[in-house]
């Protein structure tokens, strides 16, 4: 694996603050709900492989995906907990999921019929029904459990299909919203449609809570919560609207390499379009990582990065490879310097969140942005950082 010295830019993966952050939202909802991590997008972009072995010891009980080769990953890494798809499957997906062994999200009859016949192969195989409550992405709708839900029934042929019905599941658009009216009424249609069941609420496993309905609503859990961004370092809501707030230990790091370092006189312009003027005398470096890496190129003249500690302004607009930053307060600044553009580095931190404000986005956006390009590291805890 490529390390620090080899790269130009990298991301540094602090697996014990993502096992923190596991074991905050435990904490919140309780030892006897169950967990389901989301490792979908690639572990929101910091690698799902490495993320599930770090989550292992902690017992979770199992992981959540978008995509079946997202599982067919995972599988073929060694994971063997259940692994819950949460997206309705492309049907040419589906013999590649049940291969798998992958559960299901079912939301309609028609990928039922797709899930039943793979199952005739690929033999026994779970799902889970998703309910739309109001998202209107995927799901059965809830205002009409009392039609699809015995028609879903009658096509496991009374228990003798290979396909079974192990879980009932919805998903909440505003969790993360001031208002919590939304959220409440999402509950109360989700708990309507469990109450039309034809089957007992018992035999199946019952979630709804995404990091911010975990953290915020503990009650809410149910048999199972699904945090994916609090995981991963992201804030699950304005700790406004969650007294009282948990923040998330940190977990990725962005760093890049000073590559050079000038003094620009008065009048110097940097990056497309000279929209950075130097007022006097400066002192700019050139960091190596741009917009081809991840780093939002709106960040110009309007982020920051960490040097030796202290925060300096990303001046000009950002390239593809390269991004400048003015050093003039920092003037001990070398090429092969480190360079930070999320995380901490000594008693200054950039957050996620930040970083994700200012680029007027969530944070979910900005990890899962960062592209191949920056090797994802797991952090050496006997790093300087
Ligand atoms: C992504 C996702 C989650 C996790 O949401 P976070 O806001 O990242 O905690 C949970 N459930 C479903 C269905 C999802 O798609």
């Amino acid at each position: 694996m490529q390390n620090s010295e080899q790269a130009r830019a990298w991301i540094e993966v602090d697996v014990q603050g993502l096992c923190t952050n596991f074991e905050t939202v435990r904490r919140t909802v309780g030892p006897d709900v169950a967990i389901i991590a989301m490792v979908k997008a690639d572990g929101y972009g910091l690698g799902a492989v490495r993320v599930t072995r770090a989550l292992e010891p902690l017992s979770p009980w199992g992981y959540g995906v978008a995509a079946a080769s997202e599982g067919v990953e995972l599988r073929e890494a060694g994971v063997r907990r259940p692994i819950l798809l949460t997206s309705p499957l492309p049907p040419q997906d589906t013999e590649r999921a049940a291969g798998a062994g992958l559960i299901a999200s079912i939301s309609d009859l028609a990928s039922l019929d797709r899930w039943l016949s793979a199952s005739r192969t690929a033999g026994a195989l779970d799902f889970h029904v998703e309910v739309d409550t109001g998202m209107g992405r995927a799901g059965f709708d809830w205002r009409e459990t009392s039609q699809w839900a015995p028609s879903l029934l009658s096509k496991l042929d009374g228990g003798a299909s290979n396909a079974r019905w192990t879980g009932i599941y919805t998903h909440m658009h505003s969790a993360d919203a001031a208002e919590s009216a939304p959220t409440r009424t999402q509950w109360r249609r989700f708990q309507d449609a469990l109450s039309q069941l034809p089957v007992s609420r018992e035999d199946l496993m019952v979630h709804v809570s995404n990091s911010a309905t975990a953290l915020r609503w503990p009650e809410y859990a149910a048999d199972a919560v699904r945090p994916g961004i609090f995981l991963y370092g992201g804030r699950a809501a304005d700790p406004e609207y969650l007294p009282p707030a948990p923040e998330p230990a940190p977990v990725a790091s962005v760093r890049a390499r000073v590559v050079m370092v000038r003094d620009v006189p008065p009048g110097g312009t940097v990056g497309y379009g000279a929209t950075h003027v130097a007022r006097g005398w400066e002192k700019w470096a050139t960091l190596a990582i741009g917009y081809g890496d991840g780093l939002p190129r709106c960040l110009g003249n309007r982020g920051c990065a960490l040097l030796h500690g202290r925060r300096v302004p990303l001046i000009g607009r950002i390239s593809m490879d390269m991004a400048v930053v003015d050093i003039t307060a920092v003037p001990d600044t070398s090429a092969g310097d480190i360079a930070t553009l999320i995380g901490r580095d000594g008693d200054a931190c950039i957050t996620v969140d930040e970083v994700a404000q200012l680029a007027g986005t969530i944070s979910y956006e900005i990890l899962t942005g960062f592209t191949a390009r920056l090797p994802r590291l797991e952090q050496d805890t006997n790093d300087k950082y």
